[in-house]
């Protein structure tokens, strides 16, 4: 049994504490919650998942089908979703969502596997001693004798973490992340949207999804709009309230939504929020990992932009974990 650190509780550390059961896991949060991109905010009544929206049902990570219907995380759902608004064109679709909203499926993942954990722990330093072990530094305190490090987190935060332990030079080209702007907006009323979730609602908002068909106990009407990648990278500092009224008014006129008052109105920007460029795309490797095969850094960005390849990349990793600690 090896002592092992995993700094990140999103998907993918989620997979690999998941998968690496038979050791002595620690695993390290910032937040104050796991689930990390998979995240359903609270504000007074209302509800938004405003990171992840939904795990797509064609997805062909196995494991993952079978975590949720191991415990019970997910319910199919089938809405009008619109493939690309701005063309009229739509279709019926079977997605799959968290039974308590999105950010319920990791956190029962991980209340299930029950490994020992700090949240509220930013990793800030990671260094080896002598004994060939890893210690954790977060800003109040250290966290010794880790035989493995395996780092979650999106690539520059990580690059930034290891970079004393990781040769950066052998990689030749970098994954990389689109951020999104998201704006959760709710009305008094319901309004009359027959259309639940899309894309392409305008040249500035690239997805849509409404909320009520998510949370049942939801009274006002709610919906979380994506800014465009495009449009984010362009006013990537823009003042919230600025954002949030455009957004808004994006809304309004495409629904012609006229006399509704609005009853809320929020932003978010995700500086890494999808991956553009994966690792496997550019490298054809499954992790990076440091000269002594101790240290390995994973997440979403080695396959790709979705919730199920944060889960198979943890997946893959756990499998060449285990060959190396037998
Ligand atoms: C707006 C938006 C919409 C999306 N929509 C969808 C969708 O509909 N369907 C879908 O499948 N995917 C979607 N995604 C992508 C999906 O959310 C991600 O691919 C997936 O959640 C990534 O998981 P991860 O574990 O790799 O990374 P993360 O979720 O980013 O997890 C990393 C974790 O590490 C923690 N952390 C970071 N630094 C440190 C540190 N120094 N010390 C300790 N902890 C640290 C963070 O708090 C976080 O919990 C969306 C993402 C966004 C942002």
């Amino acid at each position: 049994m090896k002592n092992i650190a995993i700094i990140g509780a999103g998907m993918t550390g989620l997979s690999l504490a998941y998968n690496l059961q038979e050791h002595n896991i620690t695993i390290f949060d910032k937040s104050w919650r796991p689930g990390g991109r998979v995240s359903t905010r609270k504000h007074n009544n209302y509800f938004f998942d405003h990171g992840a929206h939904y795990l797509s049902t064609n997805h062909s990570v196995n494991q993952l089908n079978e975590v949720i219907s191991r415990y019970n995380l997910g319910q199919v759902i089938e809405i009008d979703f619109a493939t690309d608004y701005s063309k009229n064109k739509k279709t019926r679709k079977k997605i799959i969502i968290g039974q308590n909203g999105m950010n319920s499926i990791p956190k029962s993942i991980f209340d299930n596997i029950k490994v020992k954990s700090y949240l509220n722990s930013k990793i800030i330093k990671i260094s080896k001693n002598s004994n060939d072990l890893f210690s954790l530094f977060s800003e109040k305190e250290e966290f010794k004798n880790f035989d493995y490090v395996l780092i979650c987190i999106p690539y520059l935060q990580s690059k930034e973490l290891s970079k004393d332990l990781i040769d950066f030079t052998q990689i030749v080209s970098e994954p990389s992340y689109d951020p999104i702007h998201t704006v959760m907006l709710s009305y008094k009323n319901i309004n009359n949207i027959n259309i639940k979730a899309g894309l392409n609602l305008h040249k500035d908002v690239s997805f849509f999804m409404n909320q009520n068909i998510k949370f049942n106990e939801l009274s006002d009407d709610c919906w979380v709009l994506n800014m465009s990648s495009e449009y984010t990278k362009n006013n990537i500092s823009i003042d919230k309230y600025d954002l949030e009224k455009y957004a808004q008014s994006i809304f309004e006129k495409t629904f012609g939504i006229k006399k509704n008052e609005i009853s809320f109105i929020k932003s978010h920007r995700w500086l890494f929020a999808q991956t553009k460029v994966s690792y496997n795309s550019i490298s054809k490797k499954n992790w990076i990992n440091s000269k002594d095969n101790k240290l390995f850094l994973s997440g979403d960005w080695v396959i790709g932009k979705s919730l199920s390849d944060a889960w198979d990349a943890g997946e893959k990793l756990s499998h060449y974990i285990k060959i190396l600690s037998v």
